[in-house]
């Protein structure tokens, strides 16, 4: 069920690539592009795929995670599962998804970051991911430390 496994098995990128980049605006929107050309498009997933075998499945998985859910409602969900599963297999594209063209032009070839020894505690740390704090560098767990002491 999940989108991102999904295009990393499809296309071959992975964030360990660089040629996939995941923003966290928890949407179900993906977006492509041919860097050498330019071009891209970008999918939004169609609310109503899901549509009403969607809605009662949430409703159950969420009475499964408190543990309320009965034996007969825990067999709904697998039957749901699969009754969806089977809908986004037999979709047609263009039912599961809006495509309109990219909304920013195509992101720049991840740079080769350098990394930085956090003086704390001495771990390696991408530079962009490290803060400076009292003079020192230092990475995000330890300047998260020592800010929450400040
Ligand atoms: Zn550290």
């Amino acid at each position: 069920m999940c989108g991102v496994d999904a295009i990393q098995f499809l296309t071959g990128c992975t964030f360990g690539k660089g040629n996939l980049i995941h923003k966290d605006y928890g949407k179900m929107v993906f977006s492509f592009y041919d860097r050498w050309k330019g071009t891209g498009f970008r999918m939004l997933l169609c609310p109503n795929v899901s549509g009403d075998l969607g809605s009662e499945l949430r409703g159950l998985m969420k009475k499964a995670e408190e543990g309320t859910a009965s034996e007969e409602e825990r067999t709904r969900i697998q039957f749901l599962r699969e009754k969806l599963q089977d809908r986004y297999m037999n979709s047609d594209l263009e039912e599961m998804f809006i495509v309109t063209e990219t909304a920013s032009p195509a992101p720049k070839p991840a740079r080769i970051l350098q990394s930085l020894r956090c003086e704390a505690c001495g771990e390696m740390a991408m530079e962009s991911r490290t803060r400076r704090f009292g003079g020192k560098t230092l990475c995000l767990p330890c300047f998260e430390k020592v800010e929450q002491k400040a």
